[in-house]
């Protein structure tokens, strides 16, 4: 048997271990987890549970044949060596911090390639939109690619839960975007407000203060 494990799963179970200490003061620790994967997710002990979770995970990994390639994780756009354990440890300690901010937050910033084609489809509309609306969408979506690299920052580095919202971004990003289009600028002002000096011009990555 076997089960898809989110992040959410092996949270649970871990609590659930720690609850147990109430009631069952004489199992190590190991027994207590391995007893909370059985009632909490079914698995037969928390070794299994947890290799549920690392197949879970390594779905995402694209490894190419041959020694040495380079692997590819397509959830969190993680490049290591698969052969590798630290880097597998790596990646995995990534990995599920971009699983707990997307639980969390309900939304996974894009990975590299996904970004690079919102900007450029974005600019594309910003420039060729027959109308206004099309424009202020194509601003908005170069913007979203920004976004996206600012927000996996924030998670790779641990200080996602005080990054801002889109909506809010937008706002710290207006002078920058005065810089791209006066006129597009001047109408999301007035949609998402302006916030001065939160990010510097130049960049587009927010960082904690
Ligand atoms: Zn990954």
């Amino acid at each position: 048997m076997q089960n898809t494990i989110t992040f959410a799963d092996v949270h649970r179970v871990k609590r659930h271990a720690k609850q147990l200490r109430i009631n069952f003061p004489d199992l190590s620790h190991g027994k207590r987890l391995d007893k909370a994967a059985v009632e909490i997710c079914g698995a037969r002990n928390y070794h299994e549970l947890s290799r549920w979770f690392d197949r879970t995970i390594s779905q995402h990994v694209d490894t190419p044949d041959g020694h040495q390639g380079v692997s590819h994780c397509r959830y969190c756009d993680f490049r290591f060596a698969s052969d590798h354990k630290p880097d597998q440890k790596t990646h995995r300690e990534i990995h599920e911090r971009f699983m707990e901010a997307e639980e969390e937050l309900g939304y996974r910033p894009g990975i590299y390639v996904q970004r690079e084609r919102m900007k450029t489809d974005g600019y594309h509309l910003m420039t060729n939109g027959e109308h206004e609306e099309d424009r202020i969408l194509g601003l908005l979506m170069v913007t979203r690619g920004w976004f996206d690299r600012s927000l996996r920052s924030a998670i790779e580095s641990g200080y996602w839960t005080k990054h801002p919202t889109f909506e809010t971004y937008v706002s710290m990003m207006l002078p920058h975007l005065d810089t791209v289009d006066l006129g597009i600028s001047a109408i999301l002002k007035a949609r998402y407000g302006r916030t001065n000096e939160m990010i510097s011009i130049g960049q587009t990555n927010w960082s904690p203060r």
